[in-house]
């Protein structure tokens, strides 16, 4: 092997098992009370690779979801020809315009959008999305407006059909789902009666239940496809969902080290005993958080070591007690031995944080689909 490819083996790879993905759709599906499934690949597809994934998912999702026109235009580009919801909708004429011309389906959330609807000639028929602030005080317009927003859009005769209404939900990912029902009643409040298509839910929305019933025609899970919990509670693998990054590297070093030596930046790890420690090619420029504590799991053929003190720039410090390996042995920071979320709490942030930090810091390597699996 030259030196140029062993080496890269030496950094941490994001293997993507795009099987995974069709999968965690497929469980969303059967959650979502026969709402159609649009896929959230915004983030560069929560740092998974938005076009690898928007192909592996092109004929099992009805739609896809991006923040950006120009995430929409690389999507068309690739020839994705299903709709696409564009979170953060058009900033002017000239780009509502390409959002007609794209078919895309921008989401209006503040009245001069209205406005500029009325006034500008698209040259297609537009389709947008209605945003009501429900409680996530983000980007919406105040529920009170969409009546009137509404009327003036479909009075506009510039929309391909009735505007979609929509909302956010702020805390799904709670056991508590009262402020989830609080958002729920103000937007069938704000809504009912009006003409057009409904979307409320992401992932947690889906998946806690909360939503049951009320999940209307269109839902928009992110995290949940990347198999990650989207619960504040239960786990990935309760849900049903399978990992779809693994993020792996190798043991550039074992060695073993004496009773009282302190370990790393910081003398943060004191071995307690004369004990074998190891050397991992991750860091925290790779994506694996320098907050990371001591303790956390890490697989070394398929047995779990412990983070010993801090994470260093693309080293890290294993605690190697009961777990037999050499240099060059693979580990795994997360996938299928260690769920990302459990490295996510031990790192005080969320799964989705990890998976897009690595996926943005490291080489991805697809596993093909299969179709027959799922
Ligand atoms: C990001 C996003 C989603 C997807 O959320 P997940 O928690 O990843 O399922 C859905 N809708 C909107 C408006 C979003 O911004």
């Amino acid at each position: 092997m030259p030196l140029s490819t062993k080496d890269q083996l030496r950094r941490p790879l994001a293997y993507i098992n795009l099987n995974a993905l069709r999968h965690n759709l497929e469980v969303v599906r059967a959650r979502a009370g026969g709402a159609k499934v649009f896929a959230v690949v915004k983030a560069d597809a929560y740092g998974h690779g938005m076009v690898a994934c928007a192909q592996a998912l092109r004929t099992l999702a009805d739609g896809f979801v991006v923040s950006t026109l120009g995430e929409a235009d690389i999507l068309r580009k690739s020839g994705i020809t299903q709709r696409i919801m564009v979170l953060q909708g058009f900033m002017d004429a000239s780009e509502a315009r390409f959002a007609a011309r794209l078919m895309l389906e921008p989401v209006v959330h503040q009245p001069w959008q209205v406005e500029l609807i009325e006034k500008t000639s698209l040259g297609l028929p537009l389709s947008v999305w209605l945003k009501i602030d429900t409680g996530m005080h983000r980007i919406g317009i105040p529920p009170e407006l969409a009546r009137s927003l509404h009327t003036r859009l479909l009075d506009s005769g510039r929309l391909r059909h009735a505007p979609g209404l929509m909302t956010h939900f702020a805390r799904a990912d709670e056991a508590d789902t009262s402020a989830t029902q609080q958002q729920l009643a103000v937007f069938h409040a704000a809504t009912e009666g009006l003409d057009g298509e409904r979307s409320l839910a992401n992932s947690a929305g889906v998946l806690s239940g909360a939503a049951q019933g009320t999940l209307g025609d269109i839902v928009r899970p992110g995290i949940a496809l990347y198999g990650s919990n989207p619960l504040e509670y239960g786990s990935a693998a309760d849900l049903g969902l399978k990992p779809v990054m693994r993020l792996a590297t190798c043991l550039v070093a074992v060695q073993a080290q004496h009773k009282g030596e302190a370990v790393g930046y910081g003398g943060r790890f004191v071995c307690p005993e004369d004990m074998p420690m190891a050397v991992a090619s991750v860091g925290y420029a790779d994506g694996y958080p320098r907050v990371t504590a001591s303790g956390t799991p890490v697989a070394v053929n398929g047995k779990i070591a412990r983070l010993a003190g801090r994470v260093s720039m693309d080293l890290i410090t294993l605690d190697m007690r009961g777990v037999h390996a050499e240099a060059g042995d693979t580990v795994e920071l997360w996938g299928e031995s260690i769920a990302v979320d459990e490295v996510a709490q031990a790192a005080g942030t969320l799964g989705y944080e990890l998976l897009c930090a690595a996926g943005r810091a490291c080489r991805r390597v697809y596993l093909p689909v299969t179709e027959s699996e799922g």
